[in-house]
């Protein structure tokens, strides 16, 4: 069966000089996942492929999202959306795809969105890919996106609450306040966490 190689790079706030180049390099604090995901049969040209892979990544934002105390890269502040940007070599006998996903505390308005803009557009000039859409997640007017250090499922923000969240037991990552909102998540979770195949976390 066709399996899709997706590694999944989430990069941490940055504790040191937000001018510095190299914040994004080796160095830098970031979670390594590596996912196998199986192509469904009515998957199997480029188009149909990349189409399926963006309803994918819309599933799994949850679990690449809530499974640390992320900060905002810009600010520090609690972040609240991330930043996508693909790169995937889908007609190679074994498809590949690279996603680099960012914190910010707000994607949409503010200093922060702004900055997000100019790297955006420095990453595009240095890779020659088009810029990233910002931001992933059509927002509506006004909306607050829940912490990323919140549970998964409640989004419950206070700090008793996100002081005892529990990462789930077999992928490692997507965590949660309770066994109820875990349970209440399985048949949306599962399939994140069924083609899960390491999780490696670079921290110090
Ligand atoms: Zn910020
Ligand atoms: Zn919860
Ligand atoms: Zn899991």
């Amino acid at each position: 069966m066709a399996y899709l190689e997706l590694l999944v790079i989430v990069y941490g706030s940055c504790s040191r000089d937000p001018n510095d180049d190299d914040r994004f390099g080796p160095e830098q604090r970031r979670v390594e996942i590596t996912l196998n995901p199986t192509f469904p049969d009515n998957a199997k040209t480029i188009v149909q492929r990349h189409k399926w892979l963006q309803g994918f990544l819309l599933r799994i934002a949850k679990d690449m999202k809530h499974n640390r105390n992320w900060r905002c890269e810009f600010c520090t502040k609690h972040a609240r959306e991330t930043n996508w940007m693909n790169t995937s070599w889908m007609h190679l006998p074994q498809p590949r795809v690279h996603c680099y996903v960012h914190s910010v505390c707000n994607a949409v308005t503010g200093p922060c969105s702004e900055q997000l803009r100019l790297a955006s557009a420095e990453i595009s000039r240095l890779t020659g890919m088009p810029p990233a859409e910002l931001p992933q997640i059509p927002s509506k007017k006004g909306e607050k996106f829940p912490m990323s250090s919140s549970c998964a499922v409640c989004h419950n923000e206070a700090d008793e609450s996100r002081k005892n969240l529990k990462q789930c037991a077999k992928c490692e990552l997507t965590r949660y306040c309770s066994v109820d909102c875990q349970r209440a998540d399985w048949t949306r979770h599962k399939e994140c966490c069924k083609t899960v195949k390491e999780v490696k976390w670079h921290w110090n």
